[in-house]
């Protein structure tokens, strides 16, 4: 009998596992040591291939005067990815010519990774953090989106993670006992997906500090990566 290529060189088991994706969209206006905190806990605990952070173009629910333009905020987060071999900085919503001034709705971002041509086998996650997923009620249907993929909910100071249950409409749920009920007492699982809890880390920067501090002319060392810091005071960004 002929052995497989791939027998022969004994990776079969890493051949078997499917890949794992985290989604991680978000304003990233800046990206910040709080974001690539919660993406590295993720990493570890759901032992995730890719992680894609995904610049919103135009956020449908966080737009205000005086965001740095689509084209820093994606510069700072592929410079933040760039140290980790498993941060992806995504254009997915970029939209046309890159310009970043569509909307975009996570549901259909989502969508558009599973339909990828190489996606099949892949187990997606949405990453975001306890704040966002509260609101998600209010986010284009996001009934279907819940069963589109896992989610992994990042815990965040001020945020209760036992609220979570409460913005999921009751007819979500799986039946008691459902096949794939994972043996996390916290998560919660739905009739399709399940929503994890990561309560492993707790930042309190969010972008908003970091502006005011920089509005303020205060420092912002240890917030966001060297890196990033360096292009925000090079650009003159949020002053
Ligand atoms: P802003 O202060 O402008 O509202 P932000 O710091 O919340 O911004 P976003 O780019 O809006 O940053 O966040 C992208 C995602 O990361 C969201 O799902 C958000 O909940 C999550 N997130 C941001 N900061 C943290 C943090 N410190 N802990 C946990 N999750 C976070």
């Amino acid at each position: 009998m002929s052995i497989a290529p791939a027998e022969a060189h004994g990776v079969v088991r890493e051949q078997a596992r499917e890949r794992r994706i985290a989604l991680f969209g978000g304003t990233f206006d800046p990206i910040h040591i709080g974001h690539l905190a919660v993406a590295r806990a993720a990493e570890r605990r759901f032992h995730l291939d890719e992680i894609h952070f995904i610049p919103t173009g135009r956020p449908p629910h966080k737009h205000r005067a005086g965001m740095a333009s689509y084209a820093d905020r994606y510069a700072m987060v592929s410079i933040a990815c760039a140290d980790h071999p498993k941060f992806v900085p995504s254009l997915a919503e970029a939209g046309e010519g890159q310009s970043g001034r569509e909307v975009f709705y996570s549901v259909d971002t989502v969508k558009h990774f599973k339909h990828r041509p190489h996606s099949a086998g892949t187990h997606f996650y949405f990453l975001l953090g306890a704040d966002s997923f509260l609101h998600i009620p209010t986010w284009k249907d996001y009934e279907t989106l819940l069963g589109l993929c896992d989610f992994i909910v990042a815990s965040r100071p001020g945020f209760d993670v036992a609220a979570l249950r409460l913005v999921i409409p009751p007819e979500l749920f799986a039946r008691r006992g459902a096949a794939h009920a994972p043996l996390d007492p916290r998560a919660i699982p739905l009739r399709r997906t399940v929503v994890y809890v990561l309560d492993t880390v707790s930042s309190h920067v969010s972008a908003t500090d970091v502006r005011y501090r920089l509005d303020r002319n205060d420092s912002i060392h240890g917030l966001v990566p060297p890196r990033v810091e360096e292009y925000i005071n090079k650009k003159a960004l949020y002053r």
